[in-house]
């Protein structure tokens, strides 16, 4: 099952991009395995997907301890401050990043083990107050240039989650919206490349409007069923 869903994920993207005339090399895809368990990761690996998405930290850094550095394993959900030490450990790239403080955390616990976290800035694009992310452009822009500034950081790109609808259009406009924010970014002197953006019901519009991330997780390993929690499935 998962191993076609695989195959017909990874044709639409191919297909999409033929479409729109984009080079598939730039666009990554992330497998969002949260809530499945190690047996469910290892199918996906032995299809040839590296890269993994998890939202818990202590989901991810039990997974991280048993799968380890053969995955390359992106953290993408909400970051609080004492949870930032097993992130750091395990992630190679943070994708929701939207304080200073949390910032100056992953600076300080990367520095500690000698690395350079990569990370993205969260945007809520959709001004739905109960997501996380920044809003304000000058807000964005401050919190990237601490970024630039901070040794053990890597700032890539921006990530963002499109708005929950059926509506195209708003969809569309979210991810240009990021795209939009990182050409300004770009032109204030600030130097990143990657949007991730996209997810199960909206990843084609996404490749549309230029993610070179994909965040894709029942459309490869099925419905979540949260009825039994993650614990037990490890
Ligand atoms: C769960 C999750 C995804 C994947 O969602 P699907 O709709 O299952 O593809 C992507 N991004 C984030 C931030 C998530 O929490």
């Amino acid at each position: 099952m998962i191993a076609e869903n695989i195959y017909e994920v990874k044709e639409k993207i191919k297909r999409k991009c033929a479409e729109v005339n984009r080079d598939i090399s730039e666009i990554k895809l992330i497998a969002v395995s949260k809530n499945f368990g190690i047996e469910e990761i290892e199918e996906a690996f032995n299809e040839g997907v590296i890269d993994f998405g998890e939202n818990r930290a202590q989901e991810l850094d039990i997974k991280f301890s048993r799968l380890g550095n053969k995955i390359t394993w992106h953290f993408i959900g909400n970051l609080q401050r004492n949870k930032v030490r097993f992130v750091v450990n395990s992630s190679d790239y943070i994708h929701s990043v939207d304080s200073l403080l949390i910032a100056t955390e992953i600076n300080k616990r990367a520095g500690l083990i000698n690395k350079i976290q990569k990370v993205l800035l969260q945007v809520n694009t959709t001004n739905e107050e109960t997501k996380s992310g920044l809003t304000d452009y000058n807000e964005i822009k401050d919190l990237a240039n601490y970024c630039m500034d901070f040794p053990n950081i890597e700032l890539i790109g921006l990530m963002t989650i499109g708005p929950l609808t059926d509506d195209i259009n708003l969809i569309r406009k979210s991810f240009s919206q990021l795209r939009k924010i990182k050409n300004r970014l770009n032109a204030d002197n600030i130097n990143i490349n990657e949007l991730s953006m996209g997810m199960t019901s909206d990843y084609e519009i996404a490749i549309e409007e230029g993610s070179t991330m994909l965040r894709i997780g029942s459309a490869i390993f099925g419905q979540r069923d949260y009825s039994t929690s993650w614990k037990e499935k490890l």
